[in-house]
């Protein structure tokens, strides 16, 4: 039986690891909201929340598989059960519109039902090829790492706070996250959930603080660290596990190419880029940021984009019926309205948008389209994180595919053109961990059975899939030897041995046994 949440009970404030008697309450981005308290960790409660997990790991590492399908199964439905208390957190948290705190619902389900269908066959014990064939028995297990520390930021505070947590744990391990200030919440309500669903309590803890020293110190004492976050605190989160030697998923910044190619459809274009650049007011590590247009089409392209831009409502409150919500932070408003002006200043012509609107709220922007955007210009560059993209004109496709790779990051990509088979073959040359055709971001990162992450400056590792999963275990193999010893010669010479064994292999390769 699942009970509802009640956002004012403190009882929720147990799986936050504190020791303090602090406690902080962020600002909401929507004007006439308050996000109620939460109580703030210690470095030491760090610490304690690492060994309480390392205690409930042992036995849960002794749960069979099926059973933690069975807890991915009720959370998917406990999860869908609770949207509206969810989406209304995520809401006063974030102040982005509740279609795009939809997404992060369906997304953690996506990821329970994935793991609840497929769990138990990619983490099951394998048979492999033996030494020899018959007198060597091979067996691969895949053990959990132990406890894996989530480090997540505020931008989608849901699912990048639970969603890898839920593959952790199907795999065995227990999670300690650490959620940004901003949304801590989203991740008690994620956590109240796998509660509900039949996590046992203390497998999945938050620690809740300032985000280098309780991250680091998160860092130092867990098995394996799950970051997602920016380039700049991915760089220093790698050297700590290196120096470690833990292993590390980092999911990292893009600034993500969508390129058009003449034939495209100009409405299907606009629809999608709409929603690929401005959901949640771009604050999505896979929107577009950089469209690239051919030139036969450009004109056309840019002012249907821009009409439709212009009919889009921006609201800052709770509930459906807008297209757009505010900014997050004060930081990441300063960002935002910083990197448009200094596209400005730095030779970009604003088409539509580009402006702070506190009449709306005080953290929103307009959604913002650039044009005569130079490679050298900062905005071509560095990942803005807001609802601004620009459009640049190509004439071939070799140099829209340059163009495209013209970035450290590599994290998504998009490709529209009626004709499929060529939307292939431009996207198998993207540098780009993902690329969708016909699509922004969207069918990618639903495609929860395939793996997801960056390439170049955008990160390290892959969530989603087999890969997503395995991840979290290290591989042991166990090889059983019987009738003949691999090591022992039979009474022959070394050197007959040897040339035993090598005469054995070109047999075995003749069969093609090996
Ligand atoms: P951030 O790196 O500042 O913070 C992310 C998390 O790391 C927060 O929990 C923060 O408290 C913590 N943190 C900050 N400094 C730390 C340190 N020194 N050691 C350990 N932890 C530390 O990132 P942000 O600004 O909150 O998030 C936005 C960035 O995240 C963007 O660049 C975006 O592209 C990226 N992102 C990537 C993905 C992805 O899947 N690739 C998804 C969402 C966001």
């Amino acid at each position: 039986m699942t009970t509802t949440i009640d956002r004012n009970s403190p009882d929720l404030w147990r799986h936050v690891v504190s020791t303090t008697n602090q406690t902080h309450a962020p600002i909401s981005p929507f004007p006439h909201e308050t996000i109620p308290a939460f109580p703030l960790s210690s470095v030491a409660d760090v610490t304690t929340a690492v060994q309480r997990a390392r205690e409930v790991q042992r036995i849960w590492a002794l749960t069979a598989l099926k059973d933690r399908q069975t807890v991915m199964s009720r959370f998917h439905d406990i999860v869908l059960g609770h949207e509206t208390e969810i989406l209304d957190v995520i809401q006063r948290e974030t102040g982005k519109a509740r279609a795009h705190a939809m997404d992060e619902v369906l997304h953690v389900a996506m990821n329970a039902g994935y793991l609840a269908r497929v769990g138990k066959k990619v983490l099951r014990t394998e048979r492999r090829a033996g030494a020899f064939p018959i007198l060597t028995q091979s067996k691969v297990h895949h053990i959990p790492n132990g406890v894996v520390g989530v480090i997540s930021p505020w931008n989608y505070p849901f699912t990048l706070a639970i969603s890898d947590a839920l593959a952790a744990i199907m795999a065995g391990n227990a999670v300690v996250i650490k959620p940004d200030l901003q949304t801590v919440w989203s991740a008690i309500y994620a956590v109240e959930l796998l509660e509900q669903a039949g996590a046992p309590q203390g497998l999945v803890q938050i620690v809740v603080g300032d985000g280098p020293t309780l991250g680091q110190e998160l860092v130092a004492h867990v098995d394996y660290i799950c970051f997602t976050g920016s380039t700049r605190t991915g760089r220093l989160i790698a050297t700590q596990a290196a120096q470690r030697l833990i292993g590390a998923a980092l999911e990292l910044g893009g600034k993500n190419p969508m390129i058009v190619c003449a034939d495209a459809d100009l409405d299907k274009f606009v629809d999608i880029a709409i929603h690929s650049c401005f959901t949640s007011a771009g604050q999505l590590c896979v929107s577009t940021e950089r469209i690239y247009v051919a030139q036969e089409i450009y004109e056309l392209a840019v002012s249907k984009l821009a009409s439709r831009v212009t009919s889009l409502t921006i609201k800052a409150e709770m509930g459906w019926g807008y297209d757009i919500g505010s900014l997050t932070t004060s930081a990441q408003h300063e960002r935002v309205v910083a990197a448009i002006n200094n596209a400005v200043a730095q030779g970009a012509h604003v088409v539509v948008g580009g402006k702070s609107r506190p009449d709306i709220g005080p953290l929103v922007v307009e959604p913002t389209i650039l044009s005569h955007v130079s490679d050298q210009m900062d905005v071509a560059r560095q990942e803005v994180f807001g609802p601004c993209v620009f459009i640049s004109p190509f004439e071939t496709e070799e140099q829209a595919i340059a163009l495209a790779n013209d970035s450290e990051y590599g994290l998504s990509g998009s490709v529209i053109t009626r004709d499929v088979a060529r939307g292939r073959a431009i996207a198998t040359k993207l540098k780009c961990g993902s690329v969708n055709v016909n699509e922004g971001f969207a069918a990618t990162f639903g495609s929860v059975s395939a793996p997801m992450g960056g390439m170049g400056d955008s990160g390290l590792g892959r969530r989603h899939g087999p890969e997503g999963i395995r991840r979290f275990t290290q591989p042991q193999t166990i090889s059983v030897q019987r009738f003949m010893l691999i090591s022992r010669a039979f009474g022959m010479t070394d050197r007959q041995w040897s040339r035993f064994l090598a005469r054995s292999l070109k047999l075995m390769r003749a069969l093609r046994i090996r």
